[in-house]
């Protein structure tokens, strides 16, 4: 089970289903963060507007509600990342003030995140890679703040919060509720074209139509859903966190390759998460894949590696979702006047603080009001196509055994992979 769907402090109630045909200014598809805070910053901008959101299932079903929690100012690709940083790191503060005035419950925090060196290849990385907003972390003052096995050195940013993701979500959808949009749940868009969205029993007619989708976008060559999945510990107690360190709940990782990404929980638990899952033929979304045994019994066996204080602790959460990987990693953001249609995703698993910044730049874009956001490069950007079947599945799934295999070389040389250096040339996963 999801361990945020665990731990939400109430539950929200369920929402009505469109069951008739109404207007609206603005139709919203997806309840996650970028559907909602898309209609946080419309209803802020104009609150006269009538916003509704049409959710397939329930507000937070999709990623917004199961993801690491890390709400950083991390960005898919360098490519015109200096000019939106600015913007990420604006977009993590007003997440906190959002959550600091509305939904303290969301546990925000802005500790920072710790990357962990535990190979003299990974520690070469690192040490390269330090930017003016990262402070390199010696070894010893590495473990007076993290205690992991084999650490060599360690990178810290102070720029990402902690978040409970499953709380913030529904506090957002309370929020934009208390602003007057309407919420409706169990309503699947089935048909959207310009000024009108159907679903199984109702329509809406709207000027303006956001999908917000992200994963679940339906063209199976714009993007490649990748897996990540995550498990979470039992509650631990003060003397194994006197151990593990973490005191201001930093994120953490190590610096492998194969994307991973950890967190003290509120309630004192590890959550921690990691690629590795194969990629669905035909960009497929599987319920059942979410709950890939192996990548679950691999991320423990890291978490044990890391702690081996850790040895007796039981696993109480396993879950997943897919995050959407578009041909080239460049997030997009688009509104075309002409069809009233908008549109914004390919996080590539970096979403919490850019749906916010995405969600706030389409309030600006469709009213037609004048910010810096709204001409950053993402906004109209047009990605790549992904290789039609079967190039996709043996170029994705290639690289994901490619990426685990670079950090067995590099554990195993202690040099920068070969196979890493390859990769890059090719098709990161
Ligand atoms: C396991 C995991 C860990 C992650 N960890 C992090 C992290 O730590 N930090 C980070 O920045 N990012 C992380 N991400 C990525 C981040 O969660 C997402 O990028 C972000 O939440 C996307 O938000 P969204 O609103 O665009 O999409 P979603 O939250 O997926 O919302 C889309 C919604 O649309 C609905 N929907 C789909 N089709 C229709 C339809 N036809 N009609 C109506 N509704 C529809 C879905 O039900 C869903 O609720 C992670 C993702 C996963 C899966």
């Amino acid at each position: 089970m999801n361990l945020w769907d665990d731990t939400l402090l109430y539950n929200s109630r369920e929402r009505e289903r469109l069951t008739t045909n109404i207007d609206a200014d603005v139709a919203i598809i997806g309840g996650g963060f970028t559907g909602l805070w898309s209609a946080y910053y419309l209803k802020k901008l104009d609150p006269t507007l009538r916003v509704v959101i049409l959710e397939a299932e329930r507000i937070g079903f999709g990623a917004s509600g199961r993801n690491g929690g890390w709400c950083s100012a991390l960005y898919p690709t360098t490519q015109g990342y200096s000019e939106v940083r600015p913007h990420l790191l604006t977009s993590i503060d007003e997440i906190g003030a959002f959550a600091h005035d509305l939904a303290p419950e969301v546990g925000f925090v802005k500790s920072g995140t710790i990357t962990v060196a535990r190979n003299k290849a990974q520690l070469a990385r690192i040490q390269e890679s330090t930017a003016p907003h990262e402070t390199y972390l010696s070894k010893g003052a590495l473990l007076g703040r993290l205690g992991m096995k084999g650490a060599l050195g360690g990178l810290y940013t102070p720029d990402c919060a902690v978040i409970h993701p499953g709380r913030l979500v529904r506090a957002l959808a309370e929020q934009v509720e208390k602003l007057g949009v309407i919420i409706y749940e169990q309503s699947r868009a089935l048909t959207i074209e310009p000024n009108l969205v159907k679903s199984k029993d109702g329509s809406v007619r709207a000027t303006t139509i956001i999908k917000a989708t992200e994963v679940f976008s339906q063209n199976p060559r714009s993007h490649a859903p990748v897996y990540s999945l995550m498990v979470a510990t039992e509650p631990l107690s003060d003397e194994l966190w006197s151990e593990i360190g973490l005191a201001h709940r930093e994120t953490f990782s190590e610096a492998l390759h194969l994307v991973n990404y950890g967190q003290r929980t509120l309630d004192n638990r590890l959550a921690v998460g990691g690629r590795g899952a194969r990629y669905l033929f035909g960009s497929r979304l599987r319920a059942k894949h979410e709950m890939d045994h192996r990548v679950h019994q691999e991320i423990m066996e890291l978490v044990r590696d890391w702690f081996p204080v850790l040895k007796k602790t039981k696993f109480t959460h396993r879950w997943g979702g897919a995050v959407s990987i578009p041909r080239d990693w460049h997030p997009y953001i688009s509104w075309d006047k002409a069809s009233g249609i908008a549109r914004a995703g390919g996080y590539s698993g970096d979403g919490v603080t850019l749906s916010h910044l995405s969600g706030k730049t389409l309030a600006h874009l469709v009213l037609e009001r004048d910010h810096p956001i709204t001409t950053l490069p993402h906004v109209n950007w047009q990605n790549p196509m992904w290789e039609p079947e079967p190039l996709r599945w043996l170029g994705v799934n290639g690289s994901v055994l490619a990426t685990d295999l670079a950090d067995r070389e590099e554990a195993f040389t202690r040099r920068p992979s070969l196979i890493a250096k390859a990769l890059n040339s090719f098709i990161r996963v």
